[in-house]
């Protein structure tokens, strides 16, 4: 196969995204407060709005999202049921659980500490004369006990229907224990997992040579309602949060790697930028699963009976970034209300939010719901988070891009830790960067490959 010269998908990717903010800044430019423009044409009158952003652009971002949510489900599925069944000796699966939700819980834990100190420090909402113009309903936070039932499904099916993670991976888990004491029957199955883990993955590689387009189109319609001018009071609370995650995403984490692990925290940042790229755009770190499942993977050298774990259930259980913006919001709107909170309910903030985050999905937007079961802990008022939600979209975007680099840290270290890592693929810094080509000739030649 002949290697043709273009720049790396990285490159491309990184590409998209600037490309994509700059072209949805203009065309806010062009179109303030969502007005139109309209360029007559011979036949009719072309709206850039409704045929380009609402049309062209918005299809191709909802198509790329879609289909990586498609893949989540069986990508979940097929590989953790791959790597437990791989473990051989299954009693460790208690061990790595133990250790990944460990780190899970203590790093949010760490997360929303310092989210709180910060604040406290600068004081974001001192002084600030706002009244919360949106309503914000608040969902009753589940009781950990009911948590715990309602990661057991009653019905598989139901659970992949639904996409209901905590489940998928109890089932799996248990599906993937039980073909590994199965004998001879076991390893039938097993290895038609295998080849289905490889045909997923080849796929989430097909898919990758859409991703500079996805992220272009999804960027650009964002970036065209994003607006610097709704910042007014809340620049401060912003610039707080986003300080907040740039330290827990680069100094935190690389010293947590380096500590626990030795590794070389700057390689780690490096190869996780095309998953920072699409959790960036993307906004979900659901979403983002098949791309940090391959970097953890291919790029790092987790081998697959960890990462299969350790990267679903991050996806689903941890969410440092959004513990932090959780941190900051409580402070600011506590401030906002002229509330003084006590040391007791920042403890409970760190435990409510800590502990919030286990079974709710990835997706974009969740951590304003969680923040309101934080706030009614406390005593706060939730339509606070009407305060705050005009700068929510850009700070769920960056926050997502901390959530995976914590999946992918955590996931590392567990790794490493177990010896189910190999540092050579770490070392290597092409590991993984092979851009699927897709060959249809024998398709359409009607050969078999
Ligand atoms: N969008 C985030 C994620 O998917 C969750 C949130 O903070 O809203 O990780």
């Amino acid at each position: 196969m002949t290697e043709k010269k273009q720049p790396s998908l990285t490159k491309r990717i990184v590409t998209g995204m600037v490309a994509g903010i700059i072209v949805g800044t203009l065309l806010q430019q062009l179109m303030p407060n969502g007005s139109d423009f309209v360029i007559p044409l011979y036949f009719f009158d072309l709206s850039i709005r409704a045929f380009i952003v609402e049309g062209v652009l918005e299809v191709i971002g909802q198509v790329f999202i879609s289909s990586l949510q498609m893949l989540v489900v069986p990508l979940v599925f097929v590989s953790l049921v791959c790597g437990t069944c791989s473990l051989r000796d299954t009693s460790k699966l208690g061990r790595i659980g133990g250790k990944a939700i460990l780190l899970y819980l203590v790093t949010t834990a760490i997360a929303i500490s310092f989210a709180i100190s910060l604040a406290l420090l600068i004081s974001p909402g001192e002084g600030v004369n706002m009244t919360a113009n949106t309503t914000f309903e608040a969902r009753e936070a589940p009781s950990l006990a009911q948590v715990f039932i309602d990661m057991f499904p009653r019905n598989p099916f139901s659970a992949f229907a639904k996409g209901n993670m905590l489940q998928v991976i109890v089932f799996a888990l248990l599906f993937g224990i039980a073909m590994a004491l199965s004998g001879k029957p076991g390893e039938r199955i097993a290895s038609i997992f295998e080849d289905m883990n490889e045909v997923i993955m080849r796929l989430v590689g097909i898919l990758m040579n859409i991703a500079p387009y996805g992220v272009f189109c999804l960027l650009a319609v964002l970036f065209t309602e994003v607006s610097l001018e709704t910042f007014g009071n809340l620049l401060k609370y912003f610039f707080v949060v986003f300080f907040a995650l740039l330290i827990h995403g680069l100094v935190t984490y690389p010293l947590l790697l380096k500590v626990l692990t030795g590794l070389n925290p700057v390689i780690f940042l490096k190869k996780m930028r095309d998953t920072i790229v699409f959790a960036f755009s993307t906004s979900s770190s659901n979403a983002t699963l098949p791309v940090t499942l391959e970097t953890v993977t291919k790029k790092m050298g987790v081998k697959n009976s960890i990462a299969s774990f350790t990267v679903p259930l991050g996806a689903t259980i941890n969410m440092d970034g959004t513990a932090i913006m959780q941190g900051v919001a409580t402070v600011f709107i506590a401030q906002v209300f002229n509330v003084d909170l006590t040391l007791s309910q920042f403890l409970m903030v760190i435990l409510t939010a800590t502990l919030a985050s286990v079974g709710t999905a990835g997706v974009p937007g969740v951590g304003l719901i969680m923040l309101a079961m934080v706030l009614e802990q406390v005593g706060l008022p939730v339509e606070g988070i009407g305060l705050i939600i005009g700068v929510d979209r850009l700070l769920d975007m960056t926050r997502t891009a901390v959530n995976v680099t914590g999946d992918s840290m955590v996931s590392l270290i567990v790794g490493k830790s177990e010896q189910q890592f190999n540092e050579e693929v770490y070392l290597d810094e092409h590991a993984g960067s092979k851009v699927e080509n897709i060959d249809f000739h024998h398709l359409r030649n009607g050969e078999k490959q």
